[in-house]
């Protein structure tokens, strides 16, 4: 994850001064690299004997007592806290920040690591607070997060935040290598090129959602394409995010081909209403208690009468 490296010299660079902040807030979407840049500073601050490489970033050494003990996962002032069904218990931020407060038992810091600290409600939050505005000299809190704007604006402003932005484009495409010209190919998209499968069945897919665009594949064959696999919606939405992209002019009119398939049958605008559809949908499907297969039937359905209403 190159992307990666600017955070990390800036952290070294901060640690060198002896000016790293107590609490350091990491903001990015899924599969950024939150946690290995968490895990890496947690690493850094940690080891006895951390070294600098020649672009200029600390490196745990992987040797001493400390750097066993966490890569056994038994060293004792690291702790890593996830959300219980789907939220942080105020009772276990509450021992987080005790644990803070104590000494550690072997490094000079000891370290919080809170996982998806969106999941944070507001007694959470503000059991938080106290530890965030009084720090121990020894403390260092980590949230990290994909969705900044659930967390209180009083726990951002008291936090560094680091926003990790990963490579987009030929220079995502050249650090997997993945055969793509797609310049707005990003790291969502990746999991379609883990396989040959999976590269063969998002064409196939995406290939089934233009012909059904344009009337010629039925709804309850793309409803049955559709309930294959939980990412398949996802793949759809990739899609038609692209076609409204090139239905826009954000791609050379040569890349443009899969919108010239749809043209005649789905506008601009009819596209943007089947992507909000679709969003919507895939929230819906993500909720425990839900008739996905349902969902996505409804879904096709709008769909389709949206269609019909650009025709007439
Ligand atoms: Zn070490």
């Amino acid at each position: 994850m190159d992307w990666l490296i600017e955070h990390q010299q800036q952290l070294s660079h901060q640690i060198e001064q002896g000016k790293l902040p107590h609490a350091i807030l990491l903001c990015g979407v899924q599969g950024s690299g939150k946690s290995k840049l968490a895990q890496w500073l947690t690493g850094v601050v940690s080891c006895l004997a951390p070294s600098k490489d020649h672009y200029g970033v600390f490196n745990p050494c992987q040797c001493c007592k400390h750097c066993l003990l966490i890569n056994g996962q038994t060293y004792p002032d690291i702790e890593q806290l996830t959300p219980e069904n789907d939220s942080h218990k105020v009772d276990a931020i509450r021992a987080a920040c005790q644990f803070l407060q104590k000494t550690p038992q072997l490094g000079n810091k000891q370290v919080v690591v809170i996982e998806q600290a969106d999941k944070m409600n507001a007694a959470s939050s503000n059991a938080l607070l106290k530890t965030l505005e009084e720090p121990s000299a020894s403390s260092m809190l980590l949230l990290l997060t994909d969705n900044k704007s659930q967390l209180l604006e009083t726990v951002i402003s008291r936090c560094q935040t680091i926003d990790i932005k990963p490579f987009v484009g030929q220079k995502l495409a050249q650090i997997y290598q993945l055969n793509s010209q797609d310049p707005y190919l990003n790291i969502s998209h990746l999991k379609q090129f883990s396989t040959k499968e999976s590269i063969a069945l998002t064409e196939q897919l995406q290939n089934h959602f233009l012909l059904f665009l344009a009337g010629e594949y039925s709804l309850m064959a793309m409803a049955k394409d559709l309930n294959e696999t939980d990412e398949s919606l996802a793949i759809i939405y990739q899609l038609v995010a692209k076609l409204i992209r090139q239905a826009n002019g954000w791609y050379e009119p040569n890349q443009c081909s899969e919108y010239q398939q749809v043209k005649a049958y789905a506008s601009p605008a009819s596209l943007l209403a089947i992507n909000t559809l679709l969003l919507k949908t895939i929230g819906l499907n993500h909720q425990v208690q839900t008739n996905r297969a349902l969902q996505t039937e409804k879904c096709l359905v709008s769909v389709q009468q949206l269609l019909n209403n650009n025709k007439n």
